[in-house]
Order: C-alpha cells, then sequence, then structure tokens
C-alpha cells in the first residue's frame, strides 16, 4: 500500500464518519456531552481539505497531515487522541507498507494513544477498539492471512471490542464523570474506531 491507497482510506474513514456523524453524537449523547460525531465529521472534513490542497507525497506525510489538523480542528478528548495516533503512525511509517508494516504502523498508534490518554483495556474508551484491532491483525498475519482477510479481521475485532463496551462502567474522559450510570451504552469513541478499521478493510490489501 502506497500513499495514494492510504490516501484512499482516510477519504472512507472521512465519509463513513460523516454517514453516521448522528449515531457518534447520540452515543456521545448518552455517556458523554454529544459532540463525538461533530467532532470528528469537522475534524476529518479539515482533513479531506487539506489532502486536496496538496496532496502528500509519502504515507509518513500523509499521517502527519492527518494528524496535525485533527490536533488543531478537534476540540475535546478525541483531537489529541486520533491526532497523537497518526503522528505517531508516521513515526512509523515506510515509503510502502506491506501488511505487516501496515499493522507496526497500527500498533504504533496505539501505543500513542495509550501513552497520551493513559487508559487501559477495559476503561470504556477507544483503546478497547483498537487494541483488539491491532492485536488481530498481527495474529490473522501471523498465521499467514492475506492482507484483506487480516484488516477483515481486524475490523470485526474492533467491533467486537466495541460491543464488549456495552456493560463497562468507563473510567476515562467524560464518561466517568456518570459512573455506574455510563453502563448499558457503546463508547463514541470504540464506534469511530470500529469506522477506522472498516475503512481500511474496504480500501486496503488485496
Ligand atoms: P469529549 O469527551 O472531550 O467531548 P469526544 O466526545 O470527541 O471528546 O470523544 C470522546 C471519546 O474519547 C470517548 O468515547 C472515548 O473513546 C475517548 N476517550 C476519552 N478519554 C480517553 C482516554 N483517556 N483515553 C482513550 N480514549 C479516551
Ligand atoms: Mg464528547
Ligand atoms: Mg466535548
Amino acid at each position: 500500500m502506497d500513499t495514494k491507497d492510504l490516501t484512499a482510506w482516510i477519504r472512507e474513514f472521512a465519509g463513513l464518519v460523516a454517514q453516521h456523524k448522528d449515531e457518534l453524537t447520540a452515543l456521545d449523547s448518552a455517556i458523554g456531552d454529544g459532540d463525538h460525531g461533530v467532532n470528528m465529521d469537522r475534524g476529518l472534513t479539515a482533513v479531506v481539505a487539506a489532502l486536496e490542497a496538496e496532496p502528500p507525497d509519502s504515507p509518513s506525510a500523509l499521517f502527519k497531515k492527518v494528524g496535525m489538523t485533527l490536533i488543531s480542528k478537534v476540540g475535546g478528548a478525541s483531537g489529541p487522541l486520533y491526532g497523537t495516533a497518526f503522528l505517531r503512525m508516521a513515526a512509523a511509517a515506510d515509503s510502502v507498507l506491506d501488511g505487516a508494516g501496515f499493522a507496526k504502523v497500527l500498533r504504533s498508534g496505539l501505543d500513542g494513544v495509550v501513552a497520551r490518554g493513559k487508559a487501559q483495556p477495559g476503561d470504556k474508551t477507544m483503546v478497547d477498539a483498537l487494541g483488539p484491532a491491532v492485536d488481530a491483525l498481527d495474529a490473522a498475519l501471523a498465521s499467514g492471512a492475506g492482507t484483506k482477510a487480516a484488516l477483515q479481521a481486524a475490523a470485526d475485532a474492533a467491533e467486537q471490542g466495541r460491543e464488549a463496551t456495552i456493560p463497562l462502567v468507563a473510567r476515562k474522559g467524560r464518561a466517568s464523570y456518570l459512573g455506574e450510570r455510563s453502563a448499558g451504552h457503546p463508547d463514541p469513541g470504540a464506534t469511530s474506531v470500529t469506522l477506522l478499521m472498516q475503512a481500511a478493510a474496504s480500501t486496503l490489501g488485496s
């Protein structure tokens, strides 16, 4: 996968977030302040505009632009968290990525989210979708799956991780202010991460 392929991934993610904006916002209304869909859509609309204005010439430049734009345009927790993920991905990306290279990049992104937000698995955050996705991607590639199938396994794991956040009590972010009342709802950030991985499965690999 080259810069063009990875740009298509980001554009597809932006499209899915725009399509699911109201759903993300409704989820955040239940356990947060009701802005996750609006936040992510604003940020990704700016990302797509920035990529069109000046197409990046390497995966690293692409991820850097995505990260910087999300940090500057998205208020709230998700901007710095997604932004840090993409900046770490930029630092880890070679000029062309195979499946294993993409898995390495994605794990760097996860490490960035954890370093920045200090969430543990089970805290009911985006980590609960991204962590299982990265693990499933590694496991599928190690068992000999092709990149496309491995990315589909990663997207499925993200979705399962998102479902698994429903009964959890939030221990990080705004939802944690609700205590026990945060249980019974999926985490909005885990939901947007699922869209990120679904976009990867549909646009990357062959
Ligand atoms: P805000 O909560 O500031 O309004 P958003 O609504 O855009 O920001 O994003 C909320 C999402 O951010 C949550 O659903 C959760 O997945 C994620 N989040 C919040 N705090 C953390 C954290 N410390 N680590 C990882 N993810 C977090
Ligand atoms: Mg919010
Ligand atoms: Mg907010």
